[in-house]
């Protein structure tokens, strides 16, 4: 692959460079503290209006088809744009999910009358959507799910639970996953659908994170009827289903955040005094901050690896795992060495921007390392798919669900 831009490309970043340049803030000229601009209440309400301002400009979702607001572009305009709002303020995060994989789900599976209602409200931030799979005893093991579908007339009928999941409490719809056949085994037995998050009887019930915040909630279904209209995909085929929202989130999570990385610690590395000098003097934080950047180096060219699949129409195979396993515990062990360099300014949340940032990465890193696929799963992935060892034991494959202990 040839790294550079082509012309086209580099038209295109220009375009993108002065668009953002006239409509947001660099993040080098913020002047406002870490706290001040996280906990601003009005935050959803600021990220709605800048999806807006983004979808109406063409930039919110690059790889759409031009019918649902998008560009018709490829991915790796998608990728130039991160790669430059990446260096600017703008509040992000709350269309992700919807975006990045409750959407793409629908768009596999709604008919075309949906799509027209339900795309663009979520394209310009009007509409939020969450994606309702974890269960209490079912995460990982997501084909494992207890949350039923009973079918009524030409309605369902819905109770059970959700667990983490992440901006059901702002959201206005979500997709979910169901058991409609408890007499198959696990991965025969489920149907999608896709709800408002007002129907009633849907109970949302956050939980408290240790970082303060509560994005993740516990939801309740009691007796929630939706029509038939509302599934996706044929019933008994919602593990199909739910693989299309899977492939869409690892492709969404695996893709560069523009967060903290090696040369942001070094410089605060460069900047901090330990007895014997500074901080990049001293040998083990050197040998540390060598080990995180060849990792870095590693990480950017396989994500290119992934970027060329992705610009040749392919989609990017099991090998792209690698680079949540690596990033995630980097990013954890890099604000944990960056924290305890700034000794007890490491755990002041507004006094030092890079400090806040740390901190945040570090709290933030212990679910990165679940969310998307665990460590362990990603791990096994790699180890059946791209190394081709032998699989993992499972035992429950052929046993009808409710036949299981
Ligand atoms: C930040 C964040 C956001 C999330 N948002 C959402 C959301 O919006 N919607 C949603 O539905 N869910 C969401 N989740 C839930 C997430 O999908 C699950 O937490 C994840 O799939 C792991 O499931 P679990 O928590 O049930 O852990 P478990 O699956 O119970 O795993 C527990 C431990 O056992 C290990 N393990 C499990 N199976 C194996 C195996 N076969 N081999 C080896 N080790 C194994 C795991 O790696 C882990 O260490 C979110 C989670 C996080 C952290």
């Amino acid at each position: 692959m040839d790294f550079n831009d082509t012309p086209e490309e580099a038209a295109f970043r220009k375009e993108v460079r002065a668009w953002l340049e006239a409509n947001a803030t660099r993040k080098s000229d913020d002047k406002q503290s870490f706290r001040a601009r996280n906990d601003d209440p009005n935050l959803l309400e600021k990220a709605k209006a800048w999806q807006a301002k983004k979808a109406a400009a063409g930039y919110a979702r690059i790889t759409w088809p031009k019918e649902y607001g998008g560009r018709g572009g490829t991915p790796i305009l998608q990728v130039i744009y991160q790669q430059e709002e990446s260096s600017y303020l703008v509040p992000l995060g709350f269309f992700d999910i919807g975006l990045g994989m409750c959407i793409p789900t629908m768009m596999a599976y709604a008919t075309p009358e949906q799509l027209t209602r339900y795309v663009k409200p979520a394209l310009y931030g009007e509409e939020v959507w969450c994606q309702l799979f974890s269960e209490p005893a079912a995460g990982s093991d997501v084909a494992g799910i207890r949350t039923r579908a009973e079918r009524d007339g030409n309605d369902w009928v819905i109770n059970g639970q959700k667990v983490w999941t992440s901006g059901a409490h702002y959201s206005d719809y979500g997709i979910i996953i169901t058991r409609t056949d408890p007499s198959v085994p696990k991965h025969q037995g489920l149907t999608m659908f896709f709800l408002s998050m007002k129907t009633p009887g849907v109970e949302v019930r956050p939980i408290k994170q240790m970082s303060g915040g509560a994005n993740f909630n516990e939801v309740f279904f009691t007796n929630v009827r939706i029509p038939d209209s509302q599934r996706l995909g044929k019933v008994g085929e919602g593990w199909k289903a739910a693989l299309t929202t899977l492939m869409n989130e690892r492709l969404a999570v695996g893709l560069p955040s523009g967060g903290l990385d090696v040369d942001e610690l070094m410089e605060l590395a460069r900047d901090t005094e330990l007895e014997d000098g500074p901080a990049i003097r001293n040998q083990q934080v050197r040998g540390k901050l060598a080990e995180w950047y060849v990792q870095q180096q590693g990480l950017r060219f396989t994500r290119y690896r992934t970027l060329t699949a992705l610009s040749k129409g392919q989609t990017p195979g099991p090998e792209s795992s690698i680079i949540k396993i690596v990033a995630a515990s980097k990013m954890q062990d890099m604000g944990a060495l960056a924290m305890e360099l700034m000794g007890p300014a490491g755990i002041m949340k507004e006094e030092v921007p890079n400090a806040a940032g740390f901190q945040a990465q570090w709290i933030a890193a212990a679910g990165f390392r679940i969310a998307g696929g665990t460590d362990e799963i990603l791990r096994n992935i790699v180890a059946e798919r791209v190394l081709g060892l032998p699989q993992d034991v499972r035992v429950d494959k052929d046993v009808p669900f409710n036949k299981l202990k």
